[in-house]
Formats: C-alpha cells, structure tokens, sequence
C-alpha cells in the first residue's frame, strides 16, 4: 500500500507471474450522492444536504475531478481499448444532461472507447425526466439499469427509498421509449414481503419485457441504518420459497440465469459485469472506485479517496489514490474464483492462465477436491459450479484460498 502512485516502470519489471496477453479492459466512473441513504444501502452513497435541493451537488467541480482523476491514470492504461464503460453509484441519473454529455466527450477524449462499447448508467426512479433521458441516449449512454427493488408502495417506503410504485413503471416506460437495452434492480425477501408480493413484483417486471434482470436477496449488511434497527425480514423457508420460484418464473419467461442474481434474455448479458466475473481488467474512477489493472507480470488494484470532498482535493493536487497493492501471486486463484464461479456455467479452464498468469497446476488439487465434493462440475474443459457448488458457494470458493495449500 502507498501513498502515490509508483511511475508506471515499476509495474512493468519481471515478476512471479505471466500472463499471456493483457485481459480486456473496462471502466467505471462513481457518482457519489443520492438524494437521501437508504437504510439497507452500503455502497459509497452520500446525502446531498446543500443548499437548493438535491440538484445542487457540485457537478462542475466533481466533473472536473473525474477529468483530473482519468487524467492522472492513463499512463497504467495507455493504448488499451475500453470496451464497457458504466457509470454507476450513488444515483448518476442526478447528473444534468449537460453534465453527463461532458463526462461522456470527457471520456472519449481521453480513452480509445470500442465503437460499439456497452455504456451503462444506473438511473434511480424519481429522477426520471423524459427529456433528460433522451439526452442521457444521444450522448451516447445505450443501456440503463435501474434501481427499481420493488413496485409496491409500502415496501418501498420500508426500504427509504424516494419513489412510490406509480414512479416505478413510469420510469420503464421511459427507458422503453428511448432505450432498447435496459435492467431492472430487484430485491426479494423484503421487510415483512409475503411470497405473494414477491411473486407480484417480478411478474410486474417481468411484463415490461426488460432484456435483463438483477434480483437481490435483501442482506442486512454491517455499517447500514438495517444492521443497527433490524426490520422483520421473511424467515429462510419463505425467503428459499421465493428464490425456487423465481428460477422456474423467470426461465419459463424466457430468462436464462447466468450469474448468481443476473438473469438475461438471450444476447443480453451485461458485459461489463461479466468482464468483472470473468477477472478482466477495470480502471475506476471517482470517489472510492476501485480498480484491477493488469501487467505482464503484476496484477494492481487500486482505490480512490471515498469521500466526495477528500476526492476531489486529491484530484486537484495530482493523486486521487487512497490505496494501491500489488496482489500476492499466492492470492490470485482465490480472487479469480471469488467472480468465475458466480458464473452459473462457469469459465473455460484456460481463463485461469489467462487471468492469472499461473499454471492449472496451481489449483490442481482443489480443483480436483471441488469434482470429488460434487461442488465442481467433472470437465477438464471448463471450471464449473454444479447445482451443489451454487449453493454453497462461499465454501467452494474458500477451497482455493492460498491455492494449494487449502
Ligand atoms: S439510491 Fe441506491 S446508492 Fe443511493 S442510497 Fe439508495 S441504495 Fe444506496
């Protein structure tokens, strides 16, 4: 870990690993504030509590950091293509029309973005304007994902979120008239949620036809308003009730689950994530991004400054760059199992070389456990999760902590 970065040299000596080709490379831009936290929520999301509402976050001064913060990373990147951009948080879809079109001209200024690169922005209901979103489109943004969670009244106000049902489906009919690639954020196993409005909630979605579907189990996760004042949540009968009947509602409606909670009709799966799951390389930036970025010989991940404030001082004095660590060689094959077998089919074996830059060898032995335990699909060809290794999935992937040695 260290205070600056290093010049971009030090990354490119011999090291313990090699890695055949440099894997593909994506971005992420973090926009920090919401117009206000919502209980469960534990990303790096603050409330704009400044004058004039939640529209007045600084979006010049912040839009300038993210220049400042790409800026200062090119020479870890340079030359490499970028093929997904997304811009997540936070609530982006905060950003005025304006402002998302700079960040976009921003971007393809500075980076070489694929002609046909994904580029996808979270957009949260009640920030929906028609016009805005038109714009959102012909800037360039060509795939929305968003945060619906739910369409019922009552749960929405249990989770603190700003909108109500009605603003749920009115924000899809928008993204319908000027997207054809969107996702819908769902979560199941609500404060007081009866199988029933679960069942409610996805067929309400599912009727919208979205080419994509993310559905959370809600967790109580720790440092949230949940955690401290925990609501009644379903009990892990009815909360199991409701995952067995999304699998069989979803696949008869002609969505194919290929993640644990990604769920795509087909040739809609989101690229970017599956680079994330597939151990691909991702420059982020912004207020707490993190990033992956390989060498030759290293792998280095990096994160920025959390705080929107402290970010963008950092920026402006030339180092955005909280934390910087090259990843132990003995901590890669964990890392890369953390996201391939979230993968419902897994990855080609020869992803783990590829990615890594170790031999098979390396996980040789727990590959081998993971088939005997029946946690691993029998196919040299592929590294696979079997129904089984789904479920426990923590456990099979704890299996290849430190390689061998587990
Ligand atoms: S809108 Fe999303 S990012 Fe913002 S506080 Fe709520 S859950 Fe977190």
């Amino acid at each position: 870990m260290s205070e600056s970065t290093l010049p971009v040299q030090n990354f490119l000596r011999p090291g313990k690993i090699s890695l055949p080709a440099l894997p593909p490379m994506s971005l992420y831009v973090h926009f920090p504030w919401c117009v206000r936290k919502c209980p469960y929520c534990d990303f790096n999301s603050h409330e704009w509590r400044g004058e004039g509402g939640a529209q007045a976050f600084p979006e010049q001064a912040y839009l300038d950091a993210l220049r400042q913060d790409l800026e200062q990373a090119l020479p870890l990147v340079w030359g490499r293509p970028v093929h997904t951009v997304f811009i997540g948080g936070g609530t982006p879809s905060l950003l005025s029309a304006a402002g998302l079109d700079r960040l976009l001209s921003d971007l393809r200024a500075l980076l070489p973005l694929d002609a046909d690169a994904e580029i996808t922005m979270e957009a949260n209901p009640g920030t929906f304007e028609a016009d805005k979103f038109r714009s959102f489109r012909a800037s360039g943004i060509n795939r929305l994902s968003i945060g619906i969670q739910s369409f019922n009244s009552e749960h929405l106000k249990a989770l603190g979120r700003i909108h109500d049902g009605d603003e749920a489906r009115h924000a899809i009919e928008i993204a319908q008239a000027n997207f054809d690639n969107f996702n819908l954020d769902l979560m199941f196993a609500l404060p007081n949620q009866t199988l029933a409005q679960c069942q409610e909630d996805v067929e309400t979605a599912i009727s919208f036809a979205p080419p994509h579907l993310s559905l959370y189990h809600l967790t109580l996760e720790p440092n949230t308003q949940f955690h401290k004042y925990p609501p009644t949540v379903p009990d892990d009968d009815t909360s199991a009730d409701m995952q067995d009947w999304i699998a069989e509602r979803t696949a008869a409606a002609g969505y194919g689950r290929y993640e644990v909670s990604a769920y795509a009709q087909p040739h809609r799966r989101a690229k970017h994530n599956l680079n994330y799951w597939e151990f691909g390389d991702y420059l982020g930036i912004g207020a707490g991004a993190h990033s992956k970025i390989s060498f030759p010989h290293r792998v280095l991940r990096q994160v920025r400054h959390k705080h929107p404030q402290r970010f963008m001082e950092a920026a402006a004095a030339g180092n955005a760059i909280q934390e910087e660590r090259e990843v132990d060689a003995r901590d890669l094959p964990f890392e890369f199992m953390l996201n391939a077998l979230r993968l419902t089919d897994g990855v080609k074996s020869e992803l783990f070389a590829d990615r890594t830059g170790l031999p098979m060898a390396k996980i040789a032995r727990a590959l081998a456990a993971g088939v005997e335990k029946g946690l691993l699909v029998d196919d040299p060809q592929r590294i696979a999760p079997t129904e089984l290794g789904q479920r426990f999935l923590n456990d099979l992937q704890g299996m290849f902590l430190e390689g061998e040695k587990k």
